[in-house]
């Protein structure tokens, strides 16, 4: 991450590390812990909760899977940050859970650059159509966008990811300063298309024995 970060210019700090910890076991997670980490990634809120309740406090956990709404208020409860906010609809849920629960979670806005059938998320014309009303959600502080986008040519989506968060940002009037882009494969090319936060879990814990 820093020489990536250096070859695109970027000050060492600036982008934050996302351990994904789905699939892999408290006792892993205690270890990230041990040698510093505090921000993990998790896709699942039944196999997190154990996890949650087992650690340190201290931890910060984002959420970053795929959300049903009749989870929105655990998920709220355990997580302060959520990547995978990929419907108005939803974002409308959480608002009103949110709003319920006196909370204000970070949130990311998923979008589909590519235009993919396989993957969900807002599609870029849709996003910028929800401008305005995603700005009137007041329990909710958003703060970007996020991208899973093809292996293939990378970094060119996650230049699509950036400019659809500017254009969000100019429609919208919110600020949007993060960007969520990066996986094990491939956060070198986010971090040089300007991403804020990597999510990586393979490349630190090794391996997953069976699919997320
Ligand atoms: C699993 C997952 C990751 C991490 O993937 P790795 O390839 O193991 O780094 C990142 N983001 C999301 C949304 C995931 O589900």
């Amino acid at each position: 991450m820093a020489d990536a970060s250096s070859s695109a210019g970027r000050a060492p700090g600036e982008v934050e590390l996302l351990a994904v910890s789905k699939t892999f076991a408290t006792e892993d997670v205690a270890e990230a812990y041990a040698a510093g980490q505090r921000l993990f990634g998790e896709s699942r809120q039944q196999e997190a909760a154990p996890k949650v309740a087992a650690l340190p406090a201290d931890i910060e956990w984002h959420f970053i899977g795929g959300l049903q709404r009749n989870k929105a208020r655990k998920v709220l409860a355990d997580f302060p940050c959520i990547h995978s906010v990929d419907s108005l609809r939803l974002a409308e849920h959480l608002d009103r859970i949110a709003g319920e629960e006196g909370k204000r979670p970070r949130i990311y806005l998923e979008a589909n650059v590519a235009g993919e059938e396989s993957k969900g998320g807002f599609a870029p014309e849709e996003l910028l159509a929800a401008a305005e009303t995603l700005a009137g959600l007041k329990h909710l502080e958003i703060l970007g966008v996020m991208s899973i986008p093809p292996e293939e040519d990378s970094r060119r989506w996650f230049a699509a990811t950036r400019e659809l968060r500017d254009q969000l940002r100019t429609t919208s009037g919110l600020a949007l300063p993060g960007l969520s882009m990066g996986m094990s494969g491939d956060f070198e090319e986010a971090i040089a298309e300007g991403s804020t936060i990597v999510r990586v879990g393979s490349a630190l814990f090794g391996y997953r024995s069976y699919p997320a």
